[in-house]
């Protein structure tokens, strides 16, 4: 007897399409079968497509000490309601993930608190490279680096993620690297503040695309060198993704994502909407995203995340009269893969390869495959039911936002998430206007990190 049948779905596997019935048992995919074998729990999925549980690279849950931004419930809620069933959070939390205290009380408020499955990553910082080997210990999901100005986690000099990327190696984990050139920055910062600038237009030209590039290639070469897996996170432009493409093809380990974000806002929009679309890097000009896209589609880009990051209404507030004076980040797990999914179909991009793209690929990079990220026999009975014809608007009152913005509010979607199970059990239902979480605070599991490199 399987604990679960759902029924005539359109079963998005890593290479095909099929429509079957699909069982779970003790939380794990159990069988696909055209047959139909007795189940406790019925779900009729006719119409609708059945995708593995996304999983999301980058997230900033805020919790703890940011908490009035966002905290692992509400963020955790946010993404199971966007069919995000695993997150990695980042450690730019109060006080810094960078040691075995802060990391034990991270995994001890999600571990309370998630309705998602959780890895934990530590920060590289430019004094605990020589700790790496002991905190690997602690099972981080990797290590996580900035290499421009954070007011929230200290940036490493080239001489310091040197160091830090040897350290890794030996110790056979891998590091997410922020790659944008600090100096270009500040010197444009500079320069634009003492023209009296602070438009949304001037936050775009002090960062410009070259900034990033500069930094992906340092970030690639000192991986090269190495030997370290580099991960390099929210790549803008493709011209990132191809300096990270090159690499790859020379068998380097080293993987890059984009965010959703930079797929379906721009600098324009960034003009129109001002702080809530600050981001770091920021939105770039009109015809990017098209490129993106195809980057996606080429597999120059290897897979998609959120880099949700919230703040508070107040603090975006801030940045209304002074771009200057906000914190960067966007509040938008609970739309991204929805807006993603529905505008791949548009495009014409394979469900399989949007499969790949929030799910196997981010899973496959960071060694948790096929444990997760994939509808496989064995694996984690992670998943989501997708309905392609419902048509819905982005409403923030709607979502489990803590603080109910979005850069996205009143945009159209086409297809959305009406159910959400991790490891077999349902954790969110769709309803109107919103849905409901399922489980209680809690659910989600740690995600112990693995060594070794991707299993692409
Ligand atoms: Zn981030």
């Amino acid at each position: 007897m399987f604990d679960l049948i759902v029924k005539n779905g359109q079963i998005v596997g890593e290479s095909n399409v099929v429509e079957a019935n699909l069982y779970v048992k003790d939380g794990r995919f159990a069988a696909i079968s055209t047959e139909e074998m007795p189940a406790r729990e019925t779900v009729d999925a006719a119409g609708r497509l059945v995708f593995p549980g996304a999983v999301d690279p980058h997230v900033h849950f805020n919790d703890p000490g940011m908490t009035e931004g966002e905290d692992f419930y509400t963020g955790s809620a946010s993404a199971v309601a966007g069919g995000i069933t695993s997150v990695f959070e980042m450690p730019l939390t109060d006080p810094l993930t960078q040691d075995e205290p802060s990391f034990l009380l991270k995994k001890s408020e999600a571990s309370k608190k998630s309705v998602a499955d959780f890895g934990l990553y530590l920060a590289l910082t430019p004094d605990n490279s020589s700790k790496v080997g002991k905190l690997m210990e602690l099972e981080p999901i990797g290590f996580k680096a900035f290499m421009s100005y954070s007011p929230e986690i200290p940036m490493v000099r080239d001489g310091e993620l040197l160091a830090g990327m040897r350290a890794i190696k030996a110790a056979n984990s891998r590091i997410a690297v922020h790659c944008e050139n600090n100096e270009i920055i500040a010197y444009l910062t500079k320069e634009l503040e003492a023209a009296g600038r602070r438009d949304p237009r001037a936050y775009t030209e002090s960062r410009p695309p070259y900034a990033e590039w500069e930094a992906v290639q340092r970030a690639v070469t000192l991986a090269t060198i190495t030997g370290v897996q580099l991960h390099v996170v929210h790549s803008s432009t493709p011209e990132g993704a191809e300096i990270v493409a090159r690499a790859r093809a020379a068998g380097h380990p080293i993987s890059v994502e984009t965010a959703q974000h930079f797929l379906f806002l721009d600098a324009e929009d960034f003009q129109r909407i001002g702080a809530f679309a600050l981001c770091n890097p920021p939105l770039r000009e009109p015809g990017n995203a098209d490129r993106l896209w195809a980057a996606l589609q080429s597999g120059e880009i290897d897979c998609v995340a959120t880099d949700h990051a919230p703040y508070t209404i107040e603090e975006k507030l801030r940045g209304q009269d002074s771009v200057w004076t906000t914190p960067a980040g966007l509040n938008h797990i609970q739309t991204a893969n929805q807006l993603l999914i529905g505008e791949g179909i548009k495009r014409n991009v394979p469900l399989t390869r949007l499969a790949q793209l929030f799910a196997t690929m981010p899973a496959r990079l960071f060694n948790i495959y096929p444990k997760k990220g994939a509808i496989t026999i064995g694996g984690d009975a992670d998943m989501f039911l997708f309905d392609p014809e419902e048509e819905w608007t982005v409403v923030p009152e709607h979502t489990f936002y803590k603080q109910k913005w979005t850069p996205f509010a009143g945009m159209k979607v086409s297809g959305r998430v009406k159910r959400t199970w991790v490891r077999g059990t349902t954790v969110y239902e769709d309803g109107a206007p919103m849905g409901a979480i399922t489980v209680k605070p809690g659910f989600g599991r740690f995600i112990p990190g693995r060594t070794g490199t991707a299993s692409a």
